[in-house]
């Protein structure tokens, strides 16, 4: 088994490279199937979301721009339940087709937040692309257009996710080995 130090948590591979890229290619394919003929705008949420959107981009063939956002709910390994709004839209997004680019659902709070935000601005549709869901977390109703993976409720690092603001820089997740 493949273990990853991060501070002073020990991490064990969950979700190999090779099955991220699959799961990553399937729901950018869906994007370019329900989206076509439009012109989206993409919201990947940083800092978690930036490999992922990195990612899924390359294999968005529509014509679309993009624009992160900047949302955290998290310190350590625990949800705090406020969300703070670090960095606004930057872009209009009334009548435009968005699609929201998060790594992971938890409680669904953020989400619902963000999405009641967006809403404000009157854009044409609101989609949500994660690239994972704690289906047995979520604490509110978070309309989830697409999912790579479904994962248990354990604290997961890696691919761009991070605990305590590192171990953001590996190709596979990880999840924390309770010791
Ligand atoms: P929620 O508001 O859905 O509870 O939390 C969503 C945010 O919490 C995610 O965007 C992510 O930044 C963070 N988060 C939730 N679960 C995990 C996890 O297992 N690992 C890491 N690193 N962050 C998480
Ligand atoms: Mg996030």
């Amino acid at each position: 088994m493949s273990l990853l130090q991060v501070k002073d948590k020990t991490f064990a591979v969950s979700i190999p490279e090779a099955k991220l890229q699959e799961e990553v290619r399937r729901v950018a394919a869906e994007i370019n199937r329900d989206l076509a003929g439009e012109e989206p705008l993409f919201l990947p949420v940083l800092n978690g979301a930036f490999m992922f959107a990195a990612d899924l981009l390359r294999e968005v063939t529509l014509p679309c721009e993009v624009s992160f956002i900047k949302l955290a709910s998290y310190q350590g390994t625990q949800t705090t339940g406020t969300i703070r709004e670090v960095i606004g839209l930057a872009k209009d997004i009334t009548g435009r087709h968005v699609v929201i680019v998060e790594d992971i659902i938890d409680s669904g709070l953020t989400m619902a937040h963000m999405i009641e935000t967006l809403e404000k601005h009157n854009p044409a549709s609101i989609r949500v692309c994660a690239l994972l869901v704690k289906p047995d977390a979520l604490k509110v109703k978070v309309p989830i257009d697409y999912c790579c993976m479904e994962i248990p409720n354990d604290f997961i690092v890696g691919y761009g996710l991070d605990y305590d603001g590192f171990g953001r820089n590996t190709r596979d997740i990880y999840t924390l080995v309770e010791n």
